[in-house]
């Protein structure tokens, strides 16, 4: 009797195959544009219709196959691109396995013509759903040029699992971008339905292709970043620090130039931005990585999203380390730029140029090197930056007045900016006793007069247990017999008369919290943010020099985007955001007058 086990033919180990291959239109695209690029295409034309279910077409123009090469990139597991399975672990490629072509061939219509260069003519190869491959010499420039038509005909199943054409367009468009993105030396361009939806010529940076692609907008409130660590490349745009998306969808990540799911960087970019960002906001990024081949396995999963690093705490800790120096650095940057670039009133001699510490920030790349603009943590030295030059208050922003009745109205040379004085206050309090805690030297006042203060049982126990936390934000406190304290001393930051009903309030709401005596953060955020809201009920807002004076304190804070809890301190409305919804011209005061119109 004959064996049972007999061998799938390839027509149908492909359709096996093509089920984890290409699982989806975007697939399709993703494969053909990776052999592309893989094949030096300086040029990439994508064209798709309904979502990718009808049609997928990408053009290049890389080096292109040898009739028999044409018709072996059609056999399963056929590829130029390794020759052992070491190969794999440094693979330079972004194809290895020899799948995609047959795979995609078996559950379409398909179409591949090829020329090289040197050929007098190219190659076409039809296939019909899996079967043998027709080939015919055509008449073609040199290039590759793969049309994938209704896909999955063949494969009832499979064609249930796409979703609607809009959602297939959508991922493919996603794709093609991030594709471009990652490969700014290729003119790409991408047609959907007939419609283009770019087209971007070769550009000489990632700056410049983002904005070509994602728009103005998006590059407006990215820094270019660029840092070695540990044997490790970063680069790319990241968010400015305070300016934060509410999903997730804009922090992309690219490692050794694909786009990639991981967990790692993920958690890398919102750990370093957890200072500079209000709770639940996320950053924005095009994050690239770089590592050897040898440290990433790329082969976890045929279509190769996610990504495996092989040293992952080195790799996590050397990206945010290198994030986080560039954030401080970006943040106390971008603060000091807030000042005016010119004195607001001229000298009548002309000021020496200054020299250059503070750079102009790069939100409009001046440089058109090949490369990057160097991250800005290069031009200038790691330690603090110099002060800025000495100028009358105000000297960073200046008062305009009162908004909402309670929130200050600010303007910088970027910009309009609101400040919440509550949250201003916070910082300045919770940094002043972070500081003053970790120094043990907290300044603090005697009380002429010490008050006494009774408490109810449960309360004057846990103030009994936490004279030390007392005394450690300036609090000398003693106790005086049953449920009574003396206050002795109290911080320099708070009035005398409040001593007793701040104390009293605080451990209220110590208890109410449960919070442990030796849980620092937690009450010092407790503490700071009750000094905050007692300082702003005495706050007089027409008091323009209280207004200077908090914001001037403010901005001198380790991190003054966000209070202590989280919350941001300020707002701003950046000019250009402005003058686009106003419809102005930058810089033009006469953008009113008639010749300025259309
Ligand atoms: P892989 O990319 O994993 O090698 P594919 O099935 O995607 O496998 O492609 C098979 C082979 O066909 C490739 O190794 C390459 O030699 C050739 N090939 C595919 N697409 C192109 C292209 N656009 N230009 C030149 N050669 C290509
Ligand atoms: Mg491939």
């Amino acid at each position: 009797m004959a064996g049972k086990i007999v061998k799938l033919p390839d027509s149908v180990a492909n359709q096996i195959a093509a089920g984890e291959v290409v699982e989806r239109p975007v697939a399709v695209v993703k494969e053909l544009v990776e052999n592309s690029l893989d094949a030096g295409a300086r040029s990439i034309e994508i064209q798709f219709e309904q979502g990718g279910k009808a049609l997928v077409r990408v053009l290049d123009d890389g080096v292109g196959m040898s009739p028999e090469d044409a018709a072996m990139a059609l056999q399963r597991h056929a590829t130029s691109k390794i020759r052992q399975v070491e190969d794999i672990l440094r693979i330079g490629s972004f194809g290895f396995r020899g799948e995609a072509l047959p795979s995609i061939a078996s559950v379409s219509r398909f179409v591949l013509r090829t020329r090289q260069r040197e050929a007098s003519e190219g190659t076409e190869l039809k296939v019909d759903g899996g079967r043998e491959p027709v080939l015919n010499a055509c008449g073609m420039s040199p290039g590759t040029e793969v049309i994938v038509s209704h896909l999955f005909h063949n494969v009832p199943a499979r064609r249930k699992f796409m979703k609607t054409d809009r959602t297939e367009a959508a991922h493919i468009l996603q794709m093609c971008r991030l594709l471009a993105v990652a490969h700014p030396e290729v003119a790409f361009s991408l047609i959907e339905d007939g419609h283009e939806v770019f087209r971007t010529p070769a550009c000489p940076d990632r700056l410049q292709r983002v904005r070509e692609i994602f728009g103005r907008r998006r590059v407006e409130d990215l820094l270019p970043l660029e840092f070695e660590n540990d044997g490790l490349q970063v680069s790319g745009l990241v968010g400015r620090p305070g300016v934060g998306r509410s999903t997730r969808a804009e922090m992309i990540t690219f490692v050794n130039k694909r786009p990639v799911d991981s967990r790692l960087l993920n958690y890398a970019l919102i750990e370093s931005y957890h200072r500079y960002l209000p709770r639940g906001r996320y950053p924005m990024a095009f994050l690239f990585v770089d590592v050897p081949d040898g440290e990433v396995d790329v082969n976890v999963h045929p279509t190769k999203r996610e990504v495996r690093f092989r040293a992952e705490p080195r790799i996590r800790s050397a990206v945010m380390s290198g994030l986080t120096e560039f954030l401080a650095s970006q943040s106390r940057q971008s603060l000091r730029q807030a000042e005016p670039v010119e004195p607001v009133e001229k000298p009548a001699t002309p000021e020496p140029p200054r020299p250059s510490v503070v750079p102009q920030q790069p939100r409009q790349p001046a440089s058109r090197t090949d490369k990057f603009p160097k991250a800005l943590t290069e031009s200038f030295p790691k330690a603090e930056l110099p002060s800025p030059p000495a100028r009358p208050s105000p000297d960073v922003w200046r008062y305009c007045g009162i908004f909402q009745g309670r929130l200050g109205l600010f303007e910088s040379p970027d910009g309009l900016i609101v400040v919440n004085p509550v949250a201003a206050r916070e910082r300045i309090l919770f940094e002043q006793m972070s500081a003053s805690l970790k120094q043990e030297s907290i300044p603090s006042q005697p009380m002429l007069i010490p008050p006494m203060l009774e408490l109810a049982p449960l309360e004057a126990t846990l103030l009994g247990d936490q004279v030390d936390f007392f005394a450690s934000i300036g609090f000398t406190i003693e106790p005086f017999g049953r449920h009574l304290f003396r206050i002795r001393s109290i911080p320099a930051w708070l009035e005398a008369e409040q001593a007793e009903p701040f104390v009293e309030e605080l451990v209220n709401r110590i208890r109410e919290r449960g919070l442990r005596p030796d849980d620092k953060q937690p009450a010092l955020i407790l503490v700071a943010r009750l000094a905050a809201i007692r300082a702003a009920r005495g706050f007089s807002p027409k008091e323009q020099s209280g207004w200077e004076a908090l914001v001037k304190e403010l901005l001198q804070c380790e991190n003054p985007l966000l209070d202590a809890r989280g919350r941001p301190t300020f707002v701003e409305q950046r000019n250009s955001e402005i003058n686009r919804k106003l419809m102005l011209q930058p810089g033009r005061a006469d953008s009113d007058s008639l010749d300025g119109g259309a």
